[in-house]
């Protein structure tokens, strides 16, 4: 059974409620975030909450292993790694006997509830507990280490889970806490190793962790602009050797000037016998001469600190685990809190348990389309894109200049975002693979009205994937009614067949309005896919645009190193983040950073609202606090300026704290694109194509945009942009992020529910 949420349920307010947290098996970036989200949402619901320290054994071994958490004890906790409440591979927890130890000292301290965080081992340990429960309790009673009564209290454990794993293996979730970090880690080496094979036009065989699970290998193959990969979930056919020999050969005569191989550690033939990279490595060098080296990543990939989204989504979750609790019954079923998209995901227990360790199974039995099914199906189209990116030199002189083939023109309009050239390389690839000749528009729709067009070949875009910035070139500006002409002369000029473009309002603006304008210009009767590309976030039709992601992790860390100047005194800090009038990178920067107070042109400043942050403050600092974390979209109100909120809240601090203001500035629109943002982006070119595709395949001339909802990709006509945006702030009608509002108040002592004054973020 699924469920998954839209929007965040509040908390019922729950004084009599313990509930205990613990982490468990192997570590994972994020876990930290849940653990603090976890704490801070049961006590801003006045429940109360208990660390079990490493893993089960804290409960199996009693006494200190249980600690009561206090608002403070999981303050500056969200930005490391690892978990600080430690983790443990318990062998007591296996046997009954440890189980009864571990139950007897819940009930020592009144905890009927738990929350654990971990894998499907830790999990089906999880679920064993409370199946166990009453007869555990019966045995207490007998023994007399209980009374009756207690037993009587407790007649149940009730569980939620939620899932600490790098490897993103839970059947059922789109993504598991840790898995994020873990692909940054990855793709940045991927990254570092391209630029040193290139200058050697050397090889590189990667090996990436996933036991049974291919995510981290297939997504860094794609992320990572990798030439082949192997994953579990695939074993290659008999003779996959030569195959891959003949790709890399193929990648090279088409201008690549190194190959990767990204390989999972799980990976087999189909015989079963492990694929080891070192022997990868030997067929390279044998078979095509290459100069191979092997890259074992290793436990680096769960290292570190975690990335802006594992921050944000394990805080998200945390909450909802608490909500599981607070709302359980004693006959509520096991849950584990996954995620659908960027909703949560509420999934039975034992079935997303039973599910996860059906794959290995379906793979030693040979049911392999079984296996990547039960990864879902953008597990199973990364797939098909990564092979059709892979091999475009054979398709592309086998299909150019067929019946099918089209001219079809990319371009970038709006404000640079980190993913446009991954766009770029991915639309020109999948384009020239499927036989069309890609044309590139230079500097946006100025450079179109100057006739700026060229065609591009498989080489030219040639190591952009990872590039910041825009190599097309991007321009805000939008035509006026006078280069409307200019641009249809150069469209039938260069006989463009199809348009994409890449880009944020302004992209979309224009091409709403050159369809209300086909009527004098005939030219822009062509189909158009726009494709939403803008760090603010604020595109009709798609819940994520290409380059927030990016712009998200830029803004967190430079917030991690703002705190971390100021620790040694009393400071506040304004942080403004760009977004225009979308609120979404304040907010889940804040969220993700441990903002305590966040303003949003959504819901404005007002004056009453200054008052109260300055008696906030006041208070907490006077309690002593050391830092206090404010975040401001750059327009959340047009007078009230992060200048003027800083002085004002300097002028009332009577000494007790300074304040600084820091504008973030054009770094949140640079970097390399985020293995977030290069999915993102080349998901969304390969449904772009395939729409243009079908459109041109039936004489269309709609202009549409593509967009991602929940997890699904879906496109809308241009025509309906009025009704999808409120013209006036110039953002989307719906924003989903908005309900993660709530959460923020749970977790960032915005509205100070626990009694004693919050001292950290
Ligand atoms: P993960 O949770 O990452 O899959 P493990 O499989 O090592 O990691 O499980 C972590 C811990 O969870 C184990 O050391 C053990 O304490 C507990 N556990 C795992 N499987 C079971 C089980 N079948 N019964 C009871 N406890 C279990």
């Amino acid at each position: 059974m699924t469920d998954s949420d839209t929007v965040t349920p509040d908390l019922p307010l729950s004084p009599a409620v313990r509930i205990g947290i613990l982490t468990s098996g192997g570590d994972a970036q994020g876990m930290n975030a849940a653990v603090r989200s976890v704490v801070r949402s049961a006590l801003s619901a006045g429940a109360e909450v208990f660390a079990i320290l490493e893993g089960y054994q804290g409960m199996i071994d009693g006494g200190d292993g249980i600690r009561e958490m206090s608002w403070d004890d999981v303050g500056s906790i969200l930005h490391r790694g690892g978990t600080v409440i430690g983790t443990y591979r318990s062998a007591e927890m296996r046997e009954r006997a440890g189980r009864l130890k571990a139950v007897h000292h819940l009930l020592e301290r009144g905890i009927d509830r738990l929350i654990v965080i971990g894998g499907d081992g830790s999990l089906t340990g999880l679920n064993l507990l409370r199946t166990e429960w009453p007869g555990l309790l019966d045995e207490l009673v007998g023994s007399g280490q209980i009374s009756q009564q207690t037993a009587e209290e407790h007649p149940n454990l009730m569980i939620a889970g939620l899932v600490g794993s790098i490897d993103n293996d839970l059947v059922g979730s789109d993504m598991t806490i840790g898995a994020d970090t873990a692909l940054h880690h990855i793709v940045s080496a991927i990254d570092d190793l391209s630029s040193t094979a290139a200058s050697h036009q050397r090889s590189f065989v990667v090996e990436v962790m996933g036991r049974h699970c291919g995510y981290l290998a297939l997504m860094a193959a794609v992320a990572g602009g990798a030439d082949y990969v192997l994953v579990p979930e695939m074993p290659p056919a008999p003779g996959w050797e030569e195959r891959m020999c003949a790709e890399l050969r193929r990648g090279r005569q088409a201008g690549r000037r190194d190959s990767i191989v990204v390989v999972a550690e799980g990976a087999t033939d189909r015989e079963g016998n492990p694929i080891r990279s070192d022997y990868v490595r030997e067929v390279l060098t044998d078979r095509l001469g290459e100069d191979t080296r092997v890259t074992i990543l290793g436990h680096v990939q769960r290292g570190g600190k975690p990335s802006a989204y594992d921050r944000w989504a394990s805080t998200l979750q945390g909450y909802h685990a608490v909500h599981e609790l607070l709302t359980a019954t004693p006959d509520s079923p096991g849950r584990v809190i996954g995620t659908c998209g960027n909703r949560v995901r509420r999934l039975d227990l034992m079935t997303a348990v039973h599910d996860t360790q059906q794959v290995p199974v379906l793979i030693k039995e040979g049911r392999y389309d079984e296996a990547m099914a039960m990864r879902g199906s953008s597990f199973t189209e990364m797939d098909a894109i990564f092979t059709e990116l892979s091999e475009p030199a054979r398709t592309a002189a086998e299909l150019s200049g067929g019946p099918d083939s089209k001219r079809i023109a990319i371009m970038h309009a709006g404000g640079p975002a980190p993913g446009m050239n991954t766009a770029a390389q991915a639309l020109a690839r999948l384009g020239i693979s499927r036989g069309h000749t890609m044309l590139g528009i230079r500097n946006g729709f100025v450079g179109l009205a100057k006739g700026d067009i060229g065609e591009l070949t498989w080489e030219d875009v040639e190591g952009w994937t990872g590039e910041g910035g825009a190599e097309l070139g991007t321009r805000r500006e939008m035509p006026g009614t006078g280069e409307l002409y200019a641009i249809s002369r150069a469209l039938e000029d260069a006989r463009v067949d199809g348009l994409i473009v890449v880009g944020g309002y302004a992209a979309y603006d224009t091409v709403h309005c050159m369809t209300t304008e086909r009527d004098r210009y005939p030219a822009f009767h062509i189909p158009t896919v726009c494709l939403p590309a803008s760090i603010d976030n604020n595109l009709p039709g798609s819940e994520f645009s290409i380059g927030a992601d990016t712009a998200l992790n830029v803004i967190v860390d430079a917030m991690d190193k703002i705190k971390e100047s100021g620790i040694a005194s009393r400071r506040c800090f304004v942080v403004e983040t760009m977004g225009k009038t979308c609120g979404y990178l304040a907010l889940m920067s804040g969220i993700a950073a441990g903002a305590e107070r966040i303003y949003l042109n959504e819901e404005g400043i007002s004056l009453d609202d200054l008052a109260h942050d300055v008696h906030w403050l006041r208070e907490s600092f006077g309690n002593g606090r050391r830092i206090f974390l404010a975040v401001r979209n750059e327009t959340a109100s047009q007078n009230y300026t992060t200048d003027f909120i800083a002085k004002v809240l300097e002028e009332e601090s009577h000494g007790m704290y300074d304040v600084r203001q820091v504008v973030l500035g054009h770094i949140q629109q640079g970097g390399s694109p985020s293995p977030f943002d290069r999915l993102l982006a080349t998901q969304f070119s390969y449904h772009a194509l395939n729409l243009l595709d079908e459109l041109l395949a039936t004489d269309r001339d709609d202009a549409c945009c593509i967009g991602l909802s929940e997890s699904e990709i879906q496109s809308n006509n241009m025509l309906l942009m009025p009704s999808l945006v409120d013209v006036g702030t110039r953002r989307p009608r719906e924003q989903w992020w908005l309900h993660l509002r709530k959460v923020a108040h749970a977790v960032s002592d915005e509205v100070r529910q626990p009694p004693n004054p919050s001292q950290s973020a």
